[in-house]
């Protein structure tokens, strides 16, 4: 019996980077002591306050089918820290309540892109993205990005990728660059969504983490608003990772639709932890701060491990969870480069191949232990480096 393509075509085959992963994993079940900078997951758990109101909220009976559309508190608190921080009138009307930042992504392709529709992103892109396009039985196609603009899309690649698209998804914080659009950039790619009609799909999951510059939400921009679906979360800001809750912000009309698709798909996130991410949503911006705090801290930390030699040279990390380092000086292949620094000092790190070309030569360093183990093993990076640049 044969599988749907659309579902058997979704990874896209081939070999894609995250070997070095699955192999770190493997020598973690073998009971090897690995030093794990893989994946995006913090190094502190929910907070207890929040668990707290999910467990009131459970008891309370909160545990029935929740509203498919999101409850009208969440989707109040969700509107209104949107208007508060881009300044963009916002409602709940505006607003569909998903489990997580992915489900928000597979909604808002679903929404604007039919069978065979080319759908552009951003290359080096969160692992998700082509795969979350071709789910939806569209086309995807990358805008490859360099190093050497810091990862931000110039307006003639965009342009030149443009006509014929259906959509543009791009990721501010940027996983895994760390790359802030600049206020040029997104109003770039402000103007080619306009002349050449597309969607823009702007996934903001890392809004509340900005080391350099500021977060602006390219909804905010003139004439955007109607042609903009948001992505966000509570995982990244909040924590909240496991509890699989996030939203589309778009217009009226568009959320209309996807609360039809969400009734025919998840029929809704659990009301208990919607209310555990209305009430840390009530909280501001304290537990915000308090969770971004540790990212800020070792990105500085980061910068501090690097200086004094020009081996190992980081992207400039403006905002995100990761920094991602420029091995190129080694010789090596991003992959190569993890694969050595693996075996040789049990670090596992990504290649920049995992995320696409624009980022070979490569790795992605997640900042999601303590500072010391952090400390330690960037230096145990940048030596192993160095005897390769030398051994060269
Ligand atoms: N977008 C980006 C850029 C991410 O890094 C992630 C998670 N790592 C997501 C979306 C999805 O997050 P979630 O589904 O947990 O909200």
């Amino acid at each position: 019996m044969e599988l749907a393509n659309r579902l058997t075509n979704i990874t896209g085959g081939g070999s894609d980077g995250w070997g070095v992963f699955y192999r770190a994993r493997r020598m973690i079940d073998a009971g090897v002591a690995v030093t794990e900078l893989t994946i995006g997951e913090h190094d502190t758990r929910t907070n207890s306050d929040i668990l707290n109101a999910m467990h009131q909220a459970a008891i309370g009976g909160h545990t029935g089918y929740a509203e498919v559309p999101g409850t009208a508190r969440l989707r109040n608190a969700v509107a209104e820290r949107i208007s508060t921080r881009t300044g963009v009138p916002t409602t709940a009307e505006n607003i569909l309540i998903t489990p997580g930042g992915q489900a928000g992504l597979f909604a808002a392709h679903n929404a604007v892109c039919d069978t065979g529709d080319t759908a552009l992103y951003i290359d080096p892109y969160y692992a998700t993205y082509p795969g979350t396009i071709r789910s939806v039985g569209a086309m995807a196609q990358p805008i490859v990005t360099s190093p050497d603009t810091g990862f931000q899309p110039t307006k003639s690649a965009i342009e030149t990728a443009a006509p014929g698209a259906k959509s543009l998804l791009i990721n501010s914080p940027n996983n895994p660059t760390g790359t802030v659009y600049a206020a040029p950039v997104l109003n770039d790619i402000a103007a080619v969504c306009k002349s050449h009609d597309l969607w823009l799909i702007s996934d903001e999951v890392y809004d509340t983490q900005i080391w350099e510059g500021s977060h602006i939400s390219p909804r905010s921009l003139p004439g955007m608003a109607e042609r903009t679906l948001v992505v966000g979360s509570m995982s990244k800001s909040h924590a909240m990772t496991g509890s699989r809750v996030g939203w589309v912000c778009g217009p009226e009309h568009v959320i209309n639709h996807l609360i039809t698709l969400a009734t025919h798909t998840t029929y809704g996130v659990p009301g208990f932890i919607q209310d555990a991410a209305t009430f840390a949503l009530g909280q501001g911006t304290a537990p915000e701060d308090a969770v971004a705090a540790p990212f800020r801290r070792r990105r500085e930390l980061t910068l501090k491990a690097l200086a004094g030699q020009n081996v190992v040279r980081a992207v400039p990390a403006q905002g995100a969870m990761y920094v991602m380092l420029d091995i190129r000086a080694t010789g090596l292949s991003g992959e190569d480069f993890a694969n050595a620094l693996l075996d040789a000092e049990q670090i596992a790190v990504m290649p920049g191949e995992s995320f696409g070309q624009g980022a070979l030569g490569h790795v992605r360093v997640a900042m999601t232990i303590d500072d010391d183990s952090y400390v330690a093993a960037l230096q145990k990076l940048v030596n192993f480096a160095k005897n390769h640049a030398g051994a060269e």
